[in-house]
């Protein structure tokens, strides 16, 4: 295999953690450097993977046909009843619109869209093409709003002008524009909202489960299952509890300063942090000791069902090497403890969007040697994927290939997949297909690509 090189611009956004390196100052939250094929989606891709599962909203997505191909149907994110968020409309901007300008052509198709599919909100998305042409698409929502009495939300998530992050804020700034415009009667001192859980395979639903058992009423999920009246009625809830915390800190951010609704941060995946989310809510609610009692009955029951399951699991994994490449780095943290406990070791973690307090804490929980990578792309994951003989690459989509191409078992933790990765069965769910993947008998016939020269 020929020499794979890091570019010169990207060297700063790569660590070794070894015993020598005294200081870590990896360099992140920037924007690409040009000419690495960044493994990011855009600013309107992220916004767009946020606000996808509000199941009874419209989405419109002002621009070229293209942008709105590229994220038609991009989750795996399933509804209990409606089911308007899998339509993926378009302006489909041409030539002409481009010089004249595509206010009209938004307007006419709200209209029309509003009265044939009668949404509870929509979100407007701005692309690329509307940063240059300069549409002003707040006017057109609040004209729209006005007239057929919904929210109307502009999204602003032109593609250019960031980072996928970018896009996470400007999805946070549409939803908190209705985050307090319904009634919160009704709403009981042992309540909170899901944030950040997107409720892929249904995994919101086994999370909501959990916290019920305990006694607990979910306001909302944004946006898992999400409903555009729970989330009008969300700032009447106790607590925000932040799963994905990159792309929803800044909602229960804002939620604290505007209601004064503390938040926690939490991750749904592997044992250790899935009894941890259940724990902390309990104490959160201390005055109410039940509470408490119920989530150790809960984590009882499923860790006991679980372990020996998992102990089968490690008898063939231990030793092996994964490496992990996610959207946000906190996701990252998770999988380091899920795959300790298959007795794997994670050589190489990386993340998308992650940022220095993030990294800081990824050179904390690996061993010596493992690489930590901001921004990757396919080049130098495929460099370090051989250099580090690695057994399995845990990531999305786009890093799939790069792991098939190198003859490395992949497992999908990302937003496109079919099965429930989160909860005590989704622990199940991911050693399994871990397992399934690592020991497949097709490596035989598709065996590892050799080391570097
Ligand atoms: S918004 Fe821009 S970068 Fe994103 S898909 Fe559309 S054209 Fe591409």
């Amino acid at each position: 295999m020929e020499k794979l090189e890091i570019l010169e611009g990207r060297k700063k956004q790569v660590f070794e953690k070894n015993k020598e390196t005294e200081t870590f100052d990896i360099k992140c939250e920037t924007t690409s450097l040009s000419g690495s094929v960044s493994q990011r989606a855009c600013v309107f891709c992220g916004s767009r993977v946020v606000l996808y599962p509000v199941a009874d909203a419209l989405h419109v997505v002002h621009g070229p046909i293209g942008c709105a191909a590229y994220t038609w149907d991009i989750r795996g994110a399933v509804s209990s009843g409606p089911e308007l968020h899998r339509l993926s409309f378009s302006t489909d901007l041409k030539e002409m619109d481009v010089i004249y300008g595509g206010e009209k052509k938004l307007y006419k198709s709200l209209l029309e869209l509003i009265d044939q599919y009668e949404p509870k909100a929509a979100f407007i998305y701005s692309t690329c093409i509307i940063g240059l042409i300069g549409d002003d698409i707040d006017a057109v929502c609040k004209k729209v709003s006005e007239e057929k009495g919904i929210p109307v939300l502009p999204v602003h998530s032109e593609g250019f002008k960031g980072t996928k992050k970018d896009g996470y804020k400007a999805a946070c700034d549409a939803l908190m524009k209705i985050v307090g415009t319904g009634s919160t009667e009704g709403i009981g001192k042992y309540s909170i909202n899901i944030l950040g859980e997107f409720n892929l395979a249904g995994e919101a639903w086994i999370i909501k489960d959990y916290y019920e058992q305990m006694g607990i009423e979910v306001v909302s999920t944004m946006t898992g299952d999400g409903r555009v009246d729970d989330i009008r009625r969300s700032h009447g809830a106790s607590l925000n509890i932040v799963q994905c915390s990159g792309s929803m800190v800044r909602l229960a951010k804002t939620m604290e300063e505007k209601y004064g609704i503390p938040y926690l941060r939490v991750s749904y995946f592997g044992i250790e942090d899935m009894s941890k989310a259940l724990y902390d809510v309990a104490s959160h609610f201390s005055d109410n000791p039940e509470i408490l009692q119920a989530a150790k009955k809960v984590v009882s029951r499923e860790v006991g069902e679980l372990y020996p399951q998992l102990l089968e699991f490690r008898k063939a994994l231990d030793g092996k090497k994964a490496a992990i490449y996610v959207g946000g780095a906190f996701k990252a943290f998770s999988l380091i403890k899920a795959l300790d406990s298959l007795g794997m070791d994670v050589v190489l973690a990386g993340s998308q969007t992650g940022n220095k307090d993030d990294y800081e804490g990824l050179k904390g929980m690996c061993d010596e040697g493992t690489i930590i990578v901001d921004d990757s792309n396919p080049v130098e994951l495929s460099k370090f994927i051989l250099e580090k003989e690695v057994d399995l690459l845990i990531g999305g989509v786009k890093e799939r290939p790069i792991a098939y191409k190198l003859g490395v078992s992949f497992c999908d933790h990302n937003h496109e997949r079919k099965i429930p990765l989160a909860g005590f069965i989704g622990m199940y769910n991911f050693a399994k297909e871990v397992y399934e993947s690592v020991m497949s008998p097709v490596w035989q016939f598709a065996p590892r690509k050799g080391g570097l020269s």
